[in-house]
């Protein structure tokens, strides 16, 4: 299936004994903790799956994949990123539990027997995003106030090209 809205509540425990699974589309009007930082575009995808081991704890695997508009932090101008991550969670019931949780998986905590779906999905997609999103190179070269006019007249393309070369002569 892959049109599975994203619901905001699952039953934790009968989506992990029924092992289902759920995948599609990321609603980006969905996510406004994550749209305070970044602007989700259309197209994103999940998909999770509930399964356990015999006495083994309650796990729910997938994916989130996006893209998203940050702000450059050197010249704060836009910049197009993709996310994309793993998710690899273990459901717990109980402070107790999470302390005694397998360290590869992360814990959610399970409130009233439901998973609060969206929220975890927020959660990866909020980690995936880079603490100082920059661009590889900035594009400094085009300043909009200035007179490309008159630069254009006394150097051209070329001639800048032509100097930097022959700096690189020893
Ligand atoms: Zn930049």
């Amino acid at each position: 299936m892959f049109s599975d809205i994203l619901p905001e509540y699952l039953g934790a425990n009968r989506f992990i004994d029924a092992k289902e699974s759920l995948s599609g589309p990321l609603e980006p009007q969905h996510y406004k903790r994550f749209a305070e930082m970044a602007t989700m575009e259309p197209g994103g995808t999940y998909g999770v799956a509930g399964s356990r081991e015999p006495y083994g704890p309650r796990t729910v695997r997938g994916h989130v994949a996006c893209s998203a508009t940050v702000t450059c932090q050197r010249c704060l101008k836009p910049m197009s990123i993709n996310l994309a991550g793993e998710i690899v969670w273990g459901l717990v019931f109980s402070e107790v539990e999470m302390q005694n949780l397998e360290k590869e998986l992360d814990p959610i905590l399970i409130d009233s027997g439901q998973l609060a779906l969206r929220q975890a999905i927020e959660d990866e997609l909020v980690l995936l995003l880079p603490i100082m999103p920059m661009h590889d190179e900035c594009d400094s070269g085009w300043i909009p106030d200035s007179e490309p006019g008159d630069a254009l007249k006394n150097e051209s393309p070329f001639a800048v090209l032509a100097g930097l070369k022959n700096e690189k002569r020893p």
